[in-house]
């Protein structure tokens, strides 16, 4: 298993690759860069959300909180007096980052379905959809964030994967196929219940089949694939 400094190596190299590939296609403006490479990196260390005493259970963990506490603070600040703005804040942040944190860690297994391509898949389309739906963003700009954290996450599962190898004796560690999984026969619920969702995002948002087809074609026009 890879650790927390190669997946954040990992994924910032794979993002600045990714973001200038957006951008030199122009499916991104230069405003974006920084946005995309972001969410790459955030992507390469959001697996380890499994791993109850990761460092990237701690980051993302905080980040939501930091997010969600902004946003009930927008959502309040016209309508109640300073105090409640600041009790909402402060509560928001407090009930995730030290509430929802422990009830994830009771509820996850390290390894277990956030090791895994359809949940890389279904993070990916939901950060769409926050982006696009809540955050108004272009359908087309949203897809590239989404895109952009999916190459972090997919980044992630592939460094678990390699480093499953042990390549002083060429022989496989036990850990070997349990990061790239597409479905496991030990949690039949558990993954068909991943892929009803996933099938559900993608039936209501059919234009991610058609933008995602328009990046690939504006990719492809540079003549590098
Ligand atoms: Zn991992």
């Amino acid at each position: 298993m890879a650790n927390f400094q190669t997946h954040f190596s990992g994924a910032a190299i794979a993002g600045v690759l990714s973001s200038s590939l957006f951008l030199s296609a122009n499916v991104v403006s230069i405003h974006y860069f920084l946005a995309c490479l972001c969410l790459t990196i955030i992507g390469g260390i959001f697996p380890d959300i499994d791993s109850d005493h990761s460092e990237s259970i701690k980051i993302i963990f905080t980040l939501l909180a930091l997010f969600f506490s902004t946003f009930s603070l927008i959502f309040v600040t016209n309508h109640a007096s300073l105090l409640i703005c600041i009790i909402s804040f402060f509560s928001t942040y407090l009930v995730i980052r030290y509430g929802l944190i422990n009830a994830f860690r009771h509820l996850t297994s390290h390894r277990g379905l956030f090791h895994s391509i359809p949940m890389s898949l279904l993070i990916s389309i939901l950060i769409y959809m926050l982006s696009h739906w809540g955050l108004k963003f272009s359908s087309l700009s949203s897809l590239v964030f989404g895109f952009s954290f999916l190459i972090g996450y997919i980044t992630h599962l592939g460094l678990d994967e390699f480093y499953s190898v042990n390549f002083s004796n060429v022989k496989l560690k036990k850990s070997f196929g349990s990061a790239l999984t597409i479905f496991s026969l030990n949690n039949i619920i558990g993954y068909s219940l991943l892929y009803i969702i996933l099938f559900s995002l993608i039936f209501i948002n059919p234009i991610i089949i058609s933008n995602a087809i328009l990046i690939k074609n504006l990719i492809l026009k540079m003549h590098i694939l």
